[in-house]
């Protein structure tokens, strides 16, 4: 038996299967999670339906105010969760603690945001107001990166439109999200937020419920494609957020030496496990070598080790799948490129997998063309701008990039012509809830986050008033 609970119509439920939860760091199980088959994700519509009659009647002050109570709650269990969150994800503890102060500020940004009625005209004869109105039964499907500030990212917004909402985890990260379950039961009304943990296989079932009215998806294109088709039938709305392959630009007038560090952070942040991590580097030929080397010795001096452990600035490989996928990209990259840091796995216990880094490598490459979602970097060579602006654009993703250079008009200038859904100027991979994080081509559809990611948790509803 599991010693955590599903979240159903507020109530915490326990099941006679249950799913395995491994530390990375150990390959062991450390706990077991109860597992949601089609009894309880039905329970779970008929709860969140009922709970959204209700909380769709609910002033926007309320749900300020509800997740205001959701946010001191998260402040308050932050030391209890953090170390489970290392546990079951494998970042370094300081990382966990930073997760979940980022959900903090999510959960604290939504609680201040408003959903105004626009007026559209207001004449004598006329007013047309625009009203941004809930959707219903939400559901967010979750992967395993940050599984703890993805849970808040979607259930905030989702509340604050009037929403009810389903999450469920990834079958690997459940722990924590189960554990905000546990707090959000003494706070929000039951069926409002309802957590169901699976085997991997609740996926399909949750897409084609007829009781849910949109899906909010974070996870691989491969499986995005897979819930658009899933949600046909029903005719749900749908955002994914999906995989991203971010291609950075980085001019010849930037001093690696300044640089590098900056770039190094925005790649491996997370084990480089980070949908909009710094995937692709290009250095223009001047500076190549240099920057490879700044690279390299940066590479050479983290420690990675046991996130439980003070000292490692890095943990392992989330699961035994994704160390196998980042194992078969170390090996291509040595067959196509030249490995100057890392490349050597360690035989040990845990999915750990040196920080690496590949020169001499060119577009065309496994390395290049794919997203690792690992502690892998290659670094490209180019010359003229046009050109790399074709082989960063050349790809089918579109979730960031960014250029490098102390000409921040020029930088500019480039940053219009790349084709993606945020792109960064002398940084990567910063962003917040009052921005909205778009995505184009096969990185997805849709927005989350920012008055746009709203809206797109709500439905419009025009009034018409004549008055003459
Ligand atoms: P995944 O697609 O394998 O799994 C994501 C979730 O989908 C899991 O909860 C899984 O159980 C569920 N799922 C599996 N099959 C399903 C189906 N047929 N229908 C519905 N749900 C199903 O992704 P992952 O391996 O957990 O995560 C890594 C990927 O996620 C990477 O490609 C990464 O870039 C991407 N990602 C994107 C963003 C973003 O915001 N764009 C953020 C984080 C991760």
């Amino acid at each position: 038996m599991s010693e955590y609970r599903l979240l159903i119509g507020g109530k915490l439920v326990a099941t006679e299967e249950t799913v395995d939860v491994v530390n990375p760091a150990t390959e062991k199980v450390f706990t077991v999670v109860p597992k949601a088959g089609k009894k309880e994700l039905n329970n779970a519509v008929k709860a969140a339906e009922e709970a959204f009659r209700s909380f769709c009647a609910t002033t926007i002050e309320q749900r300020q105010a509800l997740l205001n109570k959701i946010t001191e709650a998260i402040v308050a269990s932050k030391d209890k969760i953090a170390p489970v969150l290392t546990m079951e994800q494998g970042k370094p503890l300081e990382m966990a603690n930073m997760e979940i102060d980022y959900a903090i500020m999510f959960c604290q940004h939504f609680a201040g945001m408003d959903i105004p009625v626009e007026v559209l005209i207001d004449t004598d004869e006329q007013r047309v107001e625009l009203h941004h109105t809930p959707l219903g039964v939400v559901a967010g499907i979750l992967p395993w990166n940050f599984p703890f500030l993805l849970a808040v990212s979607k259930i905030a917004p989702a509340l604050l439109a009037g929403n009810s909402i389903i999450i469920k985890p990834a079958p690997t990260t459940p722990v924590t999200t189960l554990m905000l379950g546990e707090i959000l039961q003494e706070l929000v009304p039951p069926g409002l937020v309802n957590i169901l943990a699976d085997n991997d296989d609740l996926g399909p079932e949750i897409t084609a419920h007829p009781g849910i009215k949109k899906i909010s998806f974070t996870g691989s294109i491969e499986t995005g494609k897979k819930v658009m088709a899933n949600s046909a039938d029903t005719l749900k709305r749908l955002t994914l957020e999906l995989g991203g392959n971010d291609a950075a630009i980085v001019l010849d007038d930037v001093d690696p030496k300044e640089m590098a560090e900056r770039i190094f952070g925005a790649a491996f942040m997370n084990s480089g496990q980070v949908c909009v991590a710094l995937k692709r580097l290009y250095v223009q030929e001047g500076i190549y070598d240099e920057m490879c080397d700044e690279m390299a010795r940066l590479a050479n001096g983290a420690v990675v080790g046991d996130g439980m452990m003070e000292g490692s600035h890095f943990g392992p490989v989330q699961n035994k799948e994704q160390f196998e996928i980042v194992k078969a990209f170390v090996e291509d990259a040595k067959q196509n490129g030249k490995i100057i840091a890392g490349g050597e796995i360690p035989d040990k216990p845990g999915y750990f997998i040196p920080i690496t880094i590949v020169r001499d490598i060119v577009d065309g490459t496994r390395l290049v063309d794919e997203e690792p979602f690992g502690p892998i970097l290659p670094i490209i060579r180019f010359k003229e701008i046009d050109d790399v602006l074709k082989r960063a654009n050349g790809l089918p993703y579109g979730l960031g990039g960014s250029v490098w250079s102390r000409d921040l008009d020029k930088a500019h200038a480039i940053a219009k012509q790349m084709d993606a859904g945020t792109i960064w100027v002398n940084q990567h991979c910063a962003f917040g809830p009052h921005i909205p994080f778009p995505a184009c081509k096969d990185s997805g559809i849709g927005v989350e986050w920012g008055k746009e990611g709203i809206y797109e948790l709500t439905a419009l509803r025009v009034i018409n008033i004549s008055k003459v």
